[in-house]
């Protein structure tokens, strides 16, 4: 029933990871760690193409996830086709989470902040909030759902978890040496990135990535609010799981 990834990454829309954690992602899996990307949304209103009718935009997204996944050796993408810019906070929608994170087992979770003031896509504030509260206290308490128990999804503790696009960043990731791979699983995404010449994808990605790097030692960063379990779930310390 189980299939151990050490690594979850919970994104909004087909594409968010690769702005949030690509570079990190493959670092991780050239390290060799098992990467599992959950896509929530199925991403069918993001063009502004009059003539793209819903459906045929979902099947393409999924397919630019898929391609941008492989490059970055990704070992499954788990796609919940909730509708764009419908997704709510759900207890349905938590369950499928903390589903997922009882059958993967990670030890980091990764998602966007949902802590972004002011102006923050909707799905992307639900998909942070909703992903937090099934890392803790769902999928850690044994009887949150006792038909889980049932199909032997025992609970598990989440050991960090990794928050893209914060506007309180306390963790850089090193991708000095995954940046181009990160830019190419990008523009896997053809119906979503402009890549002419004159937008200059690459060198704007360079100077945002080389800004998030200031103090440290190493040129290309991604960055992080970044929560680690024995500080923030201290709440469950002590109950034998
Ligand atoms: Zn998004």
């Amino acid at each position: 029933m189980t299939k151990q990834a050490p690594v979850m990454v919970v994104t909004p829309h087909p594409d968010d990871a690769e702005f949030g954690v690509a570079g990190t992602v493959a670092r991780w899996t050239g390290e060799g760690k098992d990467v599992i990307y959950v896509v929530c949304t199925n991403g069918d209103k993001g063009t502004s193409d009059t003539n793209m009718k819903p459906d045929e935009l979902a099947r393409i997204r999924e397919q630019e996830q898929l391609a941008a996944a492989k490059l970055l050796g990704v070992k499954e993408v788990v796609f919940l086709r909730y509708p764009d810019q419908a997704l709510e906070d759900t207890s349905e929608f938590r369950k499928k989470i903390v589903r997922l994170i009882r059958m993967y087992k990670p030890e980091t979770v990764v998602t966007a902040d949902p802590y972004r003031r002011y102006t923050w896509h909707r799905d992307h504030r639900i998909t942070g909030q909703v992903t937090l509260d099934a890392v803790f206290p769902y999928a850690m308490t044994f009887l949150a759902y006792p038909d889980l128990l049932e199909e032997g999804l025992y609970p598990h503790k989440v050991k960090e978890v990794l928050l893209w696009s914060s506007e309180d960043s306390n963790y850089c990731s090193n991708i000095t040496d995954t940046f181009d791979i990160k830019v190419a699983a990008l523009r896997c995404h053809k119906s979503q990135i402009s890549d002419n010449p004159s937008t200059g994808l690459k060198e704007r990605m360079r100077e945002r990535h080389k800004m998030l790097a200031q103090g440290e030692d190493y040129e290309l960063a991604e960055a992080f609010h970044r929560v680690v379990a024995s500080t923030s779930f201290k709440l469950l310390t002590g109950l034998q799981f």
